[in-house]
């Protein structure tokens, strides 16, 4: 499948759509690492970009190691050669990022009691919006889904939450245990391996390339941000749904696994680094082939954007970067249009 390079909203959406579904099978949120091939069945034709567009993206500095957040990075980073989707032959930085946010704690994630407030949870965010995760949202989730087989609390009001290991292990993955159905579902540092965050190495070109052809993503993580957390695929939320179950994200749009510890789904302004241009926003992070993830743009300021299928675009003082999509819809990006590491 073949998806021409466009402005359009519609093929934006249409694209979207795909890749949710492409995404609802793979285990973003909790399946072993390494399992299947490292790239989407979508590619996306890069091919109407005019050779001017592309000499100016060309210019694209990389990664600035400096904007990491002291405590970001678990190892020093250091370069070497690599071999990137397209074939070129480059070098690139080796990133091991820390796994736990270098600026904030995490949580909370689910309330406790139908009686709690929006403080007392996060939030929660399922592709059409963000919902705080409250009390009252808990109590209404068989009208919210139209299902009545959802009920998240006990008689006396208090709400069922994953509250051991074995509950956590058994909820946070895409079959859930049947007993761990009808859960909030939340981690704990604590309940990693040895109580530690998850560190993920990354390897990230030095200098972006830009591919002639996108890559979608389903399966392989975006990126990672500048308080040392990577950012996944798509939240696998229908099979989340489908058990029951609501897998809670902290109001920065991140939450645990047993696998891949605490990693985000949504942008939430938790990691920015900077002040923005006037019609622009700030940095957050970095995508897999080196190009900088901005916050999301306002409506107004997207009109102006012209940003391109993946939701980059190239400006004189930034050179090409993305925005990232709204915390609503479930992917910090659709796809990316510069080459990764093999
Ligand atoms: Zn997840
Ligand atoms: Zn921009």
């Amino acid at each position: 499948m073949t998806i021409q390079f466009s402005n359009s909203r519609l093929l934006k959406t249409a694209l979207f759509s795909l890749l949710l579904l492409t995404s609802i099978f793979v285990a973003a949120c909790g399946g072993p690492p390494g399992g299947g091939p490292p790239r989407g069945g979508v590619s996306i034709d890069l091919s109407a970009r005019s050779a001017d567009e592309l000499a100016a993206i060309r210019t694209t500095a990389g990664l600035d190691i400096s904007l990491f957040m002291d405590g970001a990075l678990a190892e020093d980073v250091t370069t070497e050669d690599c071999t990137l989707s397209g074939g070129t032959e480059t070098t690139c930085y080796r990133i091991t990022l820390a796994g736990y946010p270098a600026n904030h704690e995490t949580g909370p994630f689910c309330p406790r009691n139908l009686t709690d407030s929006a403080e007392e949870g996060g939030i929660w965010f399922d592709g059409n919006g963000v919902y705080d995760l409250d009390g009252s949202f808990i109590a209404e989730l068989a009208e919210f889904y139209a299902d009545e087989n959802w009920k998240l609390y006990n008689d006396d009001g208090s709400i069922r939450v994953t509250d051991t290991e074995e509950a956590f292990d058994g909820a946070a993955r895409p079959n859930v245990e049947e007993q761990y159905q009808n859960h909030c579902v939340e981690g704990r540092l604590e309940w990693l391996p040895n109580g530690e965050p998850i560190t993920t190495t990354l390897l990230i070109p030095t200098t972006p390339v830009p591919a002639e052809e996108g890559t979608a993503i389903s399966r392989i993580n975006v990126g990672l941000t500048l308080n040392g957390v990577v950012i996944a695929a798509p939240a696998p939320v229908d099979a989340i749904l489908s058990a029951y179950t609501i897998a809670a994200f902290d109001d920065c749009g991140g939450h645990y696994n047993p696998n891949d510890g605490y990693h985000l789904h949504g942008a939430r302004g938790c990691s920015e680094v900077g002040e923005a241009d006037h019609g622009e926003t700030p940095i957050f992070g970095y995508a897999l082939d080196g190009y900088a993830i901005h916050s999301p743009l306002d409506h107004h300021a997207e009109d102006h954007a012209e940003l391109d299928a993946c939701n980059g675009h190239y400006t004189e003082a930034l050179g090409y970067h993305y925005h990232a999509n709204s915390a609503q819809d479930n992917a910090v990006l659709n796809c990316l249009t510069g080459e990764i590491s093999q």
